[in-house]
This record gives structure tokens, sequence and C-alpha cells, in this order.
């Protein structure tokens, strides 16, 4: 937490609103929309309220495909699976880790022919990086789908000069403990169409009709962000920044240390803007470094390091295995060999150096293993 946040949950408390409704809610939603460049804005629950609420908004139902990124969170799919549509998965591009273009065009010219287009693209934007935007919304644009945002990993990042989450119909970001800033849980939903956010707030509290008793014409869900974790965004939207520059300085770190052994692949920065660094993530060839991803993983387990390995494909996942998937070796591959480290904005320069030595000490002792075998 930065300074701010307890003087505003305080004020909730003193002002008696602790309610899925309030000031701080209001002012949460202004202050989001200052930060990414949005004109509206709903706050909720988590960002996978905001995503269910989103798909819905752009009329995705029973029967509809839905197109995702296959490298990514479950929850960039589940709400797919809640309004009865399909997933089908594109792979990743090497740049970026994300959505690849060149895929996504054949995946649609492909669906075109058969005359069942997508309902909706969903773009993810990993690991703090944006993917290539415009060659994607060129596309969508062309086939007249709808290109939705999952920028859940990916606040306080640029595409060319802009915020991702802003370019699509709907853009959508996560709060959970574990983004870049925290509510402890929460989620916001952008757009540049007043009437989607007034639709999503009116979904996410119960879809009550503007009546002196409770009336409803439509299911509704209970989604609305708690005004005490409203106060904690907006005290958080002030360290974004703070919490930036840590990120990538915990990732120029390790780079320094260990961007040139053998072996060892940084995640590529994309030349189209700014990665948050959210995670810093590398790639381990086996042969080069002399030990592969899962030895690395649990040496730094022994070490009471935690380090997980990059997101599972979702077209591999037991639950998505029957979708259908554009390409797949590329997130295989990353999958194979990804490694996503230590990043909290917290860790100090000593936490740092004992996670890089830890993994220099696993090369150090494999390159002993494999001198060994090459004299047996
Ligand atoms: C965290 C995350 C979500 C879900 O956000 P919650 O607030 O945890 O529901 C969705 N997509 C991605 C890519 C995420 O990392």
């Amino acid at each position: 937490m930065g300074d701010h946040e307890q003087k505003f949950v305080t004020e909730a408390f003193e002002t008696n609103w602790i309610a899925p409704i309030g000031p701080h809610v209001d002012a949460f939603e202004r202050e989001f929309c200052q930060t990414v460049g949005a004109n509206h804005a709903a706050a909720v629950t988590s960002g996978t309220a905001a995503l269910h609420l989103a798909l819905k908004l752009v009329g995705v139902g029973v029967g509809d495909e839905v197109f995702c990124s296959s490298l990514t969170f479950s929850a960039s799919a589940n709400p797919i699976a809640y309004l009865g549509a399909k997933p089908v998965f594109i792979d990743s591009d090497k740049i970026s880790w994300n959505m690849d273009p060149n895929l996504l065009v054949a995946a649609l010219e492909q669906k075109a022919k058969l005359g069942k287009l997508p309902k909706a693209v969903i773009l993810v934007h990993l690991y703090g990086q944006s993917a290539d935007i415009d060659p994607i919304l060129k596309a969508c644009n062309h086939y007249g789908v709808t290109m939705i945002e999952d920028a859940a990993e990916a606040l306080g990042a640029t595409y060319k000069g802009r915020s991702p989450g802003t370019f699509g119909k709907i853009g959508i970001f996560s709060f959970n403990g574990n983004k870049i800033i925290t509510t402890s849980g929460g989620g916001m939903l952008v757009s540049e169409d007043p009437e989607m956010t007034a639709k999503a707030r009116f979904w996410a509290t119960q879809s009550r009709d503007p009546a002196p008793h409770y009336q409803h014409s439509e299911i509704g869900y209970n989604y609305r962000l708690s005004n005490v974790l409203a106060g904690i965004g907006r005290g958080q939207l002030m360290v974004l920044k703070d919490r930036v520059a840590a990120r990538r300085r915990n990732c120029e770190i390790y780079e320094q240390a260990l961007g040139d052994v053998p072996g060892i692949e940084f995640m590529p920065e994309a030349a189209w803007g700014l990665s948050t660094r959210w995670l810093t993530c590398l790639t381990i060839d086996p042969t080069a470094f002399g030990a592969d991803r899962e030895q690395v993983r649990l040496a730094l387990a022994d070490a009471q390091i935690e380090a997980r390995p990059v997101w599972k494909p979702l077209h591999l996942q037991p639950i998505f295995q029957d979708s259908e998937c554009f390409g797949g070796e590329v997130s295989e591959d990353l999958f194979d060999r990804g490694l996503c480290l230590p990043s909290g904005s917290n860790l100090t320069d000593e936490e740092l150096d004992r996670v890089i030595q830890a993994i220099l000490k696993v090369r150090s002792s494999a390159g002993v293993k494999v001198a060994a075998s090459v004299i047996s």
C-alpha cells in the first residue's frame, strides 16, 4: 500500500459509505479514466466479472464462438463458457508473447469462408506488455468482429503512447492482490460508449429497474465494487507510476546479471510501447544453459524462492482441450521453457541478488555434471 489508501478507507468508515456504491466508487471510476485515457468506466468486483459483462454487452450468447489468446490465465476464457459460447484459441507471436496478428487474420479468413465469424475477439495483454493492437484491430474491423481487450495484467503499459485496454469496444482491468496495483479484489470495465458502462452498472447491481419497489426485467449480477475497496483503489492509482518503475527496475537488474548467460532469453519488450514488466519472464534453452526450466524452478524452490512456469496455454488445459486452436507451437514452447521470476515491487536488491545467485548456481552445478558425463 502507498500513503493514501488508509486515509480514503477511513473516510469511507467515517461517512458510513460501507456499500457497493458511494463517492469513492464514482471518484475511482473518474480517476481511472484519467489514468488510462478512457472516457467511461464501471468499477466491479473483479476483472473476471468485468469480462463477463463485456462479453454480454457485445451480445455473446449460447453457441457463439469467441476468439481468445491461448497463452493466458483461465479467467480470460472462463466468461466465454459462462455465456454458453465456445472459445477458439489463437497462438502467440514471438515478439510480444501475445496474440499473433497473422494467425488471427488466417483464422478470421477461414471462419468468414465458413460463414461462421466469431462474435468477439478477446485480446490479452500479457505480463505487462501490450499486444500488437493495430493489425489485430484492423482485421477485426475488416470482418466486423468486436474486439475486447483483457488488460488485467497491463495497467500502466503503453501501445504507441496510449494505454492498452482503450482501443477495443470494451477493455477490462483487474485489481486482484497479485496485480500491479490492487484493491485486494476488484476490476474495471472501460469503454468509449457511455451506454456500455451504464448497462454494465445496471447488470452489476442486480438489474434493478427504476421503480420504488424491487422490480426486474432482466437477470442481474452482484458485481459492483465496494466503496471501501474503491478507496484503496484511489490511493493505489497515486502510486501506479512508482510500481511500474519498481517492476521495470527488477527486470533491468535481472537482465544485467543474467542477460548474457548462454541459454537464457528474457521476454522481449516489443518496440511499439512500454512494458510494465509486471512479471519478469525468461526462457531457458536446456542445451545451452545446462539445465532445463523445471530444474531451475525446483532449485529456486529448494532455496525458498517461488518462481512459476509461464501460463499453461488454454488449448492444453483439460477443461479446454477439445476447443479449436489456431497454431499452438509458440505458446507450447513458452510454457515448456518459460519461467516467471519473483517480481514484486517491494523486492530489495539483496533479494534480487539471492534469486540471481540461485539461478547461476544451477548453471555451475549443472556445468560440473555435463563435464563429468562428457569425461565418462
Ligand atoms: C488476473 C487476470 C484476470 C482476472 O482478473 P480477476 O480480477 O482476478 O478476476 C483476467 N485475465 C488475466 C490475463 C489476468 O491475469
